[in-house]
């Protein structure tokens, strides 16, 4: 289960201080402590951490504590909501364009999930929505991407546009919007190519095709095992691409929440949706306070 062992710890801990009648500062600084090496065992970012524990530790010895009738209480409150803060407020809404196609640009590295993450999303814009996407073959390199993509077409009965692998991917999204809006497709959802490494290639080419289309979001779609890789690879995302939110996949595994806990923080852009499994139906919205329920029990 994902953030297993750092919500263990992170429990453990908090159940030495919820029913004290009195909490010393020394309370709080064995629990900051505790918290402390909780998160950076679980991967989280360092400066990440350092700034979290500052705050909690200077509210938590504050009047807001020390006034309550129950301080053991206000204390896990305190680590809850700035737990919360962390993984940013609410906000898995999706752009609406002025005047339609709006379009997504998925971006990512190579395995992160985009392809499947691209269906999901086309799937729940239909379902929650109403929405009529076109998905657009943009990787032209790796070899099965284009047929993977098809397959998910067929799979949600949804068109995909695709000019095969000799095309120029901007011209490709140039020429699906034409396609979009001809046949009033109300979102554009491009399935870019990806890399195992961030490169200078990949970066200018996805900077031609933003120039090209102007999405109204471009979702950068990271594998939440990875840790402090993905965090990275979201930083130099969003300086090369200023990206508009974060897709975290495979949280239905056993990832230790680094990503999930940092992204936010070091990119100040959104975590909008957690892929919970393979499937087309296991995309969700990412709501920041039930993950930070989930950590602390
Ligand atoms: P891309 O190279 O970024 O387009 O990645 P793919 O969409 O091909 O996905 C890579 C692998 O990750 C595939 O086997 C997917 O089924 C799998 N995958 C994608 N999202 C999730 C998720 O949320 N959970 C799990 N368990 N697997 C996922």
């Amino acid at each position: 289960m994902a953030f297993e062992g750092l919500a263990e710890r992170l429990q453990s801990t908090i159940k030495k201080i919820t029913g004290k009648g009195k909490v010393s500062e020394q309370d709080i600084k064995e629990m900051s402590r505790e918290i402390r090496l909780a998160l950076l065992e679980a991967d989280v970012n360092f400066k990440v951490v350092k700034d979290l524990i500052n705050r909690i530790k200077e509210r938590a010895v504050g009047q807001e504590v020390m006034e309550s009738l129950t301080p053991g209480q206000q204390v896990i409150k305190i680590v809850r909501d700035e737990l919360t803060e962390l993984m940013g407020g609410e906000n898995s809404k999706i752009a609406v364009a002025d005047r339609p196609p709006t379009v997504i640009m998925m971006v990512g590295l190579q395995g992160a999930g985009k392809t499947t993450t691209t269906g999901k999303l086309a799937n729940l814009l239909r379902k929650k929505h109403n929405r009529k996407p076109l998905l657009v073959a943009c990787d032209v390199y790796r070899p099965a991407a284009i047929q993977q993509l098809e397959t998910l077409g067929t799979q949600l009965n949804m068109p995909v546009f695709s000019l095969g692998t000799e095309a120029n991917p901007v011209d490709i999204a140039k020429q699906a919007m034409d396609k979009a809006k001809e046949e009033h497709h109300d979102y554009v959802i491009i399935d870019t190519a990806g890399r195992l490494h961030v490169d200078s290639d990949l970066m200018n080419e996805l900077a031609e095709i933003k120039a090209a289309v102007s999405p109204d979001e471009i979702f950068l779609v990271v594998d939440a095992m990875t840790g402090q890789d993905a965090v990275n690879v979201a930083e130099s995302f969003n300086e090369q691409l200023d990206i508009t939110g974060v897709v975290l996949t495979k949280l239905d595994g056993d990832t230790r929440g680094g990503a999930a806990l940092s992204i936010k923080a070091v990119t100040d852009k959104p975590i909008k949706f957690a892929g919970m499994g393979e499937k087309l139906d296991q995309l969700e919205a990412f709501h920041p306070e039930r993950m930070a329920s989930r950590i602390l029990g």
